[in-house]
């Protein structure tokens, strides 16, 4: 990067708020995708007004931006990949304003999901999302992904909490955007369009949530299965009941034993398993939705079923559930699980049809795929393990999960239903959106006339998903 473009950049945050360090620089060309590409500068603003004034250089010299969270992504929404400027956000983590009066909190874009809901369990309140990177992941990233979790089915996603914010255009001007109010039907709805833009629409600064109150109880059952088929079917009866459960997480027989390889057993040894969880106000409500939690699980042929309220059982389950995508890595020497296909989403009655395609089509491309999921919603997640630095091994690999994304498409879901499209997921959101595609573009180019904004992603990006990796990969791109 130029010296006099890094002299304005430190104009405006001071020594301390930018680095051009190589070291630096090359741990922000990751997030916790398979891509790589090393930036010019990573700068760390305090304010919105020095985002803004980063933008308003950036717009003057055509350098592309990347705003950054966490970078927990999992699929190459964070990746430079034209260099340029990551505006890592960071420094911007306070909750500003929180009115439980009025049912709304202002919170920093750089605020981590943990810190924020610290801060509002002290009122009785929570932001439910429940990502599985709770305890790093930005809000500015979740809204920027519409991010959400295991409490999705009862609650919603990030976008559903989102009442307005604050953002900075390509060109530097600062919008606010939105209400504080419970209900807003004024025009268009340009908060909502922010969600899910990852990062190339504007940098959010500034996040005004809304406020849900959190239940006293909850409670859990872990319900065993001879087949993943089985334990989609029990997802379904279990809603169809109807019974909304807080949260029903679904691991395939490749995830239990990864897991409990990895560490210690903590899951009985089955074909397939969810851990259902149920809570509410009262213990009458939490007793009566276990009781027939267990009574479907039981209906549709379950091997074994363990209702408990004991928290320190229910924490090792979520525990050995959050632990899938790092034991998978442990499963083969030489091998590491890698997101590809990592978050479709379906239609709920139809997971047993999607998990059972998904299986068949891992053995014709002879490749090793774990389902797991927050299957409740329809999201399912296949994580594949492969040899990375083998180029037949990716391609076996993507055209299985090429094979996974028209079958969602098919059932009626979507290529992603919570991490965001990125890179690795773009050429098949294209596919998926092929009808909305010139008004995507036409959004794209009014925000952002010069393409500064993290070029390159989404319907942007051409050719293979096998560049840029992260992996020594010999014949790759
Ligand atoms: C172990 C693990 C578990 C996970 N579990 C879940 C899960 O259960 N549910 C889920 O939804 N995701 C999950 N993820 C994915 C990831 O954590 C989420 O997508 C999260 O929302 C990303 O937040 P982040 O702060 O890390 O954003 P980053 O990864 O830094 O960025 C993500 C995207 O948001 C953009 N962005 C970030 N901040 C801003 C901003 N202020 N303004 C504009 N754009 C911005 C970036 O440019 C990028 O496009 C998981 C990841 C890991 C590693």
């Amino acid at each position: 990067m130029e010296q006099r473009i890094i002299d304005q950049i430190e104009a405006v945050v001071g020594k301390e708020g930018y680095s051009v360090e190589p070291a630096v620089l090359y741990t922000y060309g990751f997030d916790a995708s398979i891509f790589h590409n090393t930036p010019d500068i990573v700068v760390q603003p305090r304010t919105t007004e020095q985002v803004s004034e980063i933008m308003k250089i950036a717009y003057a010299n055509k350098i592309p931006v990347v705003p950054r969270g966490a970078g927990t992504g999992l699929c190459g929404s964070a990746v430079p990949i034209k260099g340029g400027i990551v505006m890592a956000m960071q420094r911007m983590n306070q909750v500003k304003n929180i009115s439980v009066a009025d049912l709304w909190v202002d919170v920093e874009a750089g605020c981590v999901y943990n810190d924020l809901n610290n801060e509002l369990s002290k009122y009785g309140f929570f932001f439910p999302p429940s990502p599985g990177s709770a305890e790093a992941c930005q809000i500015g990233g979740m809204v920027a992904t519409n991010a959400s979790g295991m409490r999705a089915v009862k609650y919603g996603a990030t976008r559903d909490f989102v009442l307005g914010l604050t953002f900075v255009k390509a060109d530097g001007e600062i919008v606010r955007c939105g209400t504080r109010t419970i209900k807003d039907s004024s025009g268009y709805q340009l908060a909502r369009l922010l969600c899910g833009s990852e990062g190339t629409l504007g940098i959010i600064t500034e996040v005004t949530l809304k406020l849900t109150t959190k239940p006293k109880k909850s409670a859990s059952c872990l319900c065993c299965f001879k087949t993943v088929e089985d334990a989609g079917r029990c997802i379904s009866a279990i809603i169809a009941k109807p019974l909304i459960p807080a949260s029903c997480e679904l691991m395939d027989s490749v995830s239990i034993n990864a897991v409990n390889k990895a560490r210690g057993n903590p899951l009985p040894d089955c074909g397939a398993l969810c851990i259902v969880e149920v809570d509410g106000e009262t213990d009458e409500v939490i007793d009566r939705d276990l009781a027939i939690v267990d009574e479907v699980a039981n209906e549709i042929g379950a091997v074994s079923v363990i209702p408990t309220k004991d928290k320190a059982l229910i924490a090792q389950w979520t525990d050995a559930r959050k632990s899938v995508m790092t034991s998978l890595s442990a499963l083969k020497p030489g091998c590491s699980s890698v997101s590809l296909a990592d978050d479709m989403g379906v239609p709920v009655s139809q997971v047993p049809k999607a998990v059972t395609a998904f299986q068949e089509i891992a053995d014709r491309y002879r490749v090793t795929i774990a389902t797991y999921g927050h299957a409740s919603d329809g999201n399912l997640h296949t994580k594949m393990v492969l040899d990375p630095t083998d180029k037949d091994e990716w391609e076996r690999g993507i055209a299985a999960v090429n094979e996974i994304f028209d079958v969602c498409i098919e059932l009626g879901g979507t290529v992603t239903g919570e991490h965001g499209v990125g890179i690795s997921k773009a050429p098949n959101y294209m596919k998926e959106r092929e009808s909305e595609l010139s008004s995507i573009r036409a959004i794209k180019k009014a925000m952002d006339p010069e393409n500064i904004l993290n070029p390159g992603k989404l319907e942007q990006w051409e050719g293979t998903i096998l560049r840029n990796l992260r992996y020594p990969c010999q014949g790759c791109m």
